[in-house]
């Protein structure tokens, strides 16, 4: 997933794009500038085989809030590279509209640029140079004059926890330490806006865990505002703000609790000593509508308050001579939402998903037990 080169679209330019309406010089009014990411109808289209068009975005109306973390969801494909390539004015839109940092990516490319920092999957570090030199070499391609470029890369070296290793050669630092100073590398220039794509992609967890202890320190010391792809649903899962993209649009938007409870009902699963004959039981006792399956983890149904029914589910189950064997009430994760949207599980592959089975991994909030 990475993102295209400034060339790569010049065939698709569009005569009719439209620039937001903008103050002189390509900057937004105060209002205007509000978000820190604004898009209206944003499109991208590239040139497919045999004369067709690839619709990689299709009418992205996005709005990010300055200081926010904004986690960036979808499926390979959907169109994510695209959306940041589009908003750090990397690839032009062929249509619609879109502001960062408060200036116009078409209108104002330049200043787009020197506004956002990015971090992508690939590195962009020389492995035979040390940690210092490689974020000098780059603060003084971002035009930073020598003594600010020495004390910004001491400053960013403090920032990403790595300032003991500034003599280290980058090639004897570990994959989790390089990341973190590639993140140190987007922060150079002290962007307004960073893009992170994937930026724990490959990591073991705890090194994980160190790029977002580390972005979080950015988002509260800074308030910097941080859009990030991911296709850990934990990591969504602590930002303020989640984005799901499918087939290039964008199909729920909110935080990770919002689109939880819209999801509502917990997901409450048996598995029993006969499940076909508890399935029918558990249908006749929860209220009529309620939709009860059975499939290879047990029985499952959603209802609201599943841990309150569990009990009155496995007393029922009893009365008929069904040994309940185990109970579960998990509510909505973050895996439900994104299938709920987009009809499939985020995590790939995934043999056994159904619509009505839990997401692995998932947390249970209530569990019993029963012989
Ligand atoms: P994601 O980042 O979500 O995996 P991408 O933005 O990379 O998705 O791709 C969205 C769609 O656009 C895909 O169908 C991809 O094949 C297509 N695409 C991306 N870049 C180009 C390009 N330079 N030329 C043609 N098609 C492209």
């Amino acid at each position: 997933m990475q993102p295209p080169a400034a060339g790569d679209d010049a065939r698709t330019r569009a005569p009719l794009l439209t620039a937001a309406p903008t103050e002189p010089g390509g900057t937004r009014s105060a209002a205007q500038s509000a978000y820190a990411i604004s898009t209206r109808g944003l499109v991208k289209n590239y040139p497919g085989p045999d004369g067709t068009t690839v619709h990689a975005v299709r009418g992205l109306d996005l709005d990010v809030r300055q200081g926010e973390t904004y986690a960036f969801l979808g499926p390979n494909g959907a169109g994510k590279s695209t959306t940041v390539s589009l908003l750090c004015a990397i690839a032009r839109p062929t249509a619609g509209q879109a502001t960062v940092a408060g200036a116009d990516v078409v209108a104002r490319p330049d200043r787009v640029r020197r506004s956002v920092g990015m971090l992508f999957q690939h590195s962009a570090l020389d492995p035979d140079l040390t940690a210092e030199q490689n974020l000098y070499i780059h603060a003084r391609l971002y035009g930073l004059r020598r003594r600010h470029a020495r004390a910004r890369v001491t400053e960013t070296l403090e920032t990403v926890g790595l300032a003991d290793r500034r003599r280290a050669p980058v090639r004897t630092l570990s994959g989790g330490m390089r990341r973190r100073l590639e993140l140190a590398r987007g922060l150079l220039h002290e962007p307004r806006v960073l893009f992170l794509d994937e930026p724990t992609t490959g990591l073991d967890p705890h090194a994980r865990a160190q790029v977002w202890e580390h972005l979080r320190v950015l988002r509260d010391l800074h308030g910097s505002t941080l859009f990030v792809t991911t296709h850990y649903l934990e990591e969504a899962e602590n930002c303020d703000r989640l984005g799901i993209i499918d087939h290039g649009r964008l199909v729920a938007q909110g935080t990770p609790l919002a689109l939880k409870s819209e999801i509502g009902d917990d997901l409450v699963v048996l598995r029993t000593g006969d499940d076909e004959t508890a399935r029918q039981v558990v249908g006749r006792t929860v209220p009529p509508g309620l939709v009860v399956t059975r499939d290879t983890e047990g029985v499952s149904v959603r209802v609201p308050d599943g841990s309150a029914w569990i009990p009155r589910l496995c007393a029922a189950l009893e009365a008929h001579g069904i040994a309940v064997r185990a109970a579960s009430a998990t509510p909505p994760t973050l895996d439900d939402v994104f299938f709920h949207h987009t009809g499939r599980s985020i995590h790939t592959p995934q043999p056994h998903r159904t619509p009505a089975a839990p997401a692995p991994g998932a947390t249970t909030q209530a569990t019993e037990e029963a012989s």
